[in-house]
């Protein structure tokens, strides 16, 4: 397909409003509040988690609803025995900065608008987010920002709350479906009242926790379009306008939100004994006083952690010398309410904040000299699961702690290129030859560690052209086609009309393979209008082939042979050094197309088809 918006889908779904929902998950929650909140448009870039927010909206008319629809639960008051008919489009797009503007084009329209994108997306749309904020907007627009605390799916951790310092915007940090479904809810009313757009961050926690859900009345359908009025003040005015008017509003908002909540004091617990001797021992407290007042902090799908630690421990009849344990469960995060916090503080002896993926409360809150977390070692950075928790509320009140650490990965939990993946004699090809080869976030990046060593460098998608671009001689560029069109093909306009020394490989599988197999819209024809010297080369057709580590050679009909050579890599190191690994690569048109281009002057592009085994 070669539209830029490379699926699409116009749907038209029907829910009976007088039903209520008994159960759902966290994403399941986040659809159903998008329908209710009227939202018309949906711009996504795919990546985990958020891919399979996406895919509920991009169900084709007719498909089953997603969530289980209970019979017995009126909600609606509103054309009651009715089904009201629901239309949005939903797109599936390269890049997320495009994916907001598009979304900024349907704000101003009068079109709520929500876009999906996961953590490193942020970093690529908070170009028109950040200006946006004083700008202005129309309709109500919100991000759904994908973290991955762990990086279990990403080339990185990264905290998305951040961004709303950064851009002085709304973040919602929801713990819970129900909690999920009020956040978004909530979103699309502050975004319309502020005429700011909202993040709401979600992680693979909330993705899969299950809750029950009671829905709201469904969004009035009129929103307001962009008022032009702003055009008459000058820039600095916007920016007094904005914090004088708009961020108070949102420092209102996190104050009184009941979204911001504190839980009722926990006492009488004596699977927490552990809690009470520690903190005992830190401060001689306890003789003075008969409970160890500790709050919790928490956000996000941490929230729940807690709330299931604290339930599952306590007992009715225990001692009650105990410690009482409050917890403060916050879902608008940024700004942080301030004046709650500030009482909690006070109520409490110690307190200790619960957030993943970095410490963005407690760096915000640790002024107040008793708040432990993240940066005192209580609890490891990225993902805090219930035994974390466990270990910081018995060690609750240690001053110093040896930084936590997450549970590492078990040795061949790696991510591994497919066996059958067409591209692996490239790779192999690669790792021979005596150049720098930049790589690209797709299946490529794979090749990076030993036994392949294909690649030498990969900072981020669409990155390959412009890194390779500043080797200094002449190097590799190898990159999937969905990494050139997110933003590559950027790089390579520049190296085009700068004159670089360089050959790029691009790898045209016609998938998004790393994402889940998303069509890629075909660049090819682009690509020859801006670069002078453009090949093509199927390497499905071609007889490359490769040893496996039996020592068997693998042809593309299927057959084997047995081979063996050894050959020595570029690092000097021979094959059976490399996990015992032997591979064969007979000289073939692809290494010979290969090994011309590198000696031609000049920027050189190839093309190289191959079929995605998985997708
Ligand atoms: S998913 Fe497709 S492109 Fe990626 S390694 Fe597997 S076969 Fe190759």
């Amino acid at each position: 397909m070669n539209s830029i918006f490379f699926e699409f889908r116009q749907c038209g779904v029907s829910l009976k409003k007088e039903e209520g929902v008994s159960e759902c998950t966290g994403f399941e929650a986040l659809y159903l509040a998008a329908l209710d909140s009227d939202v018309s448009l949906i711009t996504g870039v795919p990546g985990y988690p958020i891919t399979s927010l996406m895919e509920l909206f991009l169900r084709k008319p007719g498909e089953k609803e997603p969530v289980e629809v209970s019979k017995d639960k009126p909600r609606f008051s509103r054309s009651p025995a009715s089904e009201i008919p629901r239309d949005y489009s939903a797109r599936w797009l390269t890049n997320e900065k495009v994916a907001l503007e598009i979304a900024l084009g349907a704000s101003v329209s009068g079109r709520r608008a929500l876009v999906l994108v996961k953590h490193v997306g942020m970093n690529l749309l908070s170009d028109p987010l950040i200006t946006s904020i004083t700008h202005t907007i129309g309709a109500g627009l919100v991000i759904i920002a994908g973290d991955d605390p762990g990086a279990k799916g990403s080339q990185n951790e990264q905290d998305s709350r951040w961004y709303g310092r950064i851009a002085e915007v709304a973040v919602f940090d929801p713990a819970n479906p129900n909690m999920a479904y009020r956040a978004l809810r909530r979103a699309y009313e502050l975004s319309e009242e502020t005429r700011t757009p909202v993040i709401l961050r979600v992680t693979a926690g909330l993705e899969k926790s299950k809750g029950k859900l009671e829905r709201l009345p469904e969004a009035p359908t009129l929103h307001p379009e962009f008022d032009r009025t702003i055009w008459k003040k000058r820039m600095v005015e916007k920016h007094q306008l904005f914090h004088s008017i708009t961020y108070p509003l949102l420092e209102k908002e996190a104050e009184g939100t009941y979204l911001n909540e504190v839980r009722g004091r926990v006492a009488e617990n004596t699977d927490l004994s552990k809690v009470k001797e520690k903190a005992t021992e830190n401060t001689g407290h306890a003789s003075g006083r008969e409970h160890e007042k500790i709050g919790i902090i928490s956000s996000g799908f941490t929230s729940s952690t807690v709330e299931e630690i604290l339930k599952k421990q306590i007992k009715p009849h225990a001692e009650d010398s105990c410690p009482e344990i409050s917890h403060l469960s916050l879902t608008l995060v940024n700004p942080l309410p301030l004046e709650k916090i500030k009482a909690f503080l006070k109520n409490n002896d110690k307190v200790l904040v619960v957030e993943e993926s970095e410490p963005f409360i407690e760096e915000q809150i640790r002024i107040a000299g008793k708040v432990y977390g993240k940066k005192t070692g209580h609890l490891p950075y990225g993902q805090v699961k219930s035994e974390d928790l466990e270990f910081a509320l018995e060690h609750i009140g240690e001053e110093i702690l040896k930084p936590a650490i997450s549970a590492v990965l078990k040795a061949g939990d790696r991510t591994l290129i497919c066996n059958d993946c067409p591209y692996l004699p490239l790779y192999h090809l690669l790792s021979r030859l005596d150049v720098r080869v930049a790589g690209d976030m797709g299946c490529s990046v794979l090749s990076a560690p030993e036994p392949l060593a294909a690649i030498d460098v990969s900072f981020a998608l669409g990155s390959a052209v412009s890194v390779a671009c500043g080797f200094g001689k002449k190097g590799i560029a190898i990159i999937g086609d969905f990494a050139l069109a997110h933003s590559g093909i950027l790089g390579l306009l520049n190296a085009a009309t700068t004159g670089c020394d360089l050959l790029v490989l691009v790898l045209q599988n016609e998938v998004a393979a790393m994402t889940g197999g998303q069509t890629v819209p075909d660049l090819s024809k682009v690509v020859e209008a801006i670069t002078p010297d453009v090949s093509f080369f199927d390497i499905d057709t071609d007889e490359e082939r490769v040893q496996d580590k039996t020592g068997e050679v693998i042809d593309r009909t299927g057959k084997m042979t047995y081979e063996t050579e050894k050959t020595t890599d570029r690092t000097g190191n021979d094959k059976e050094a490399r996990n015992g690994i032997e591979y064969h690569i007979p000289s073939t048109r692809l290494s010979e197309l290969i090994q011309a281009k590198l000696a031609l002057p000049g920027l050189s592009v190839i093309f190289i088809k191959g079929k995605c085994r998985k997708y």
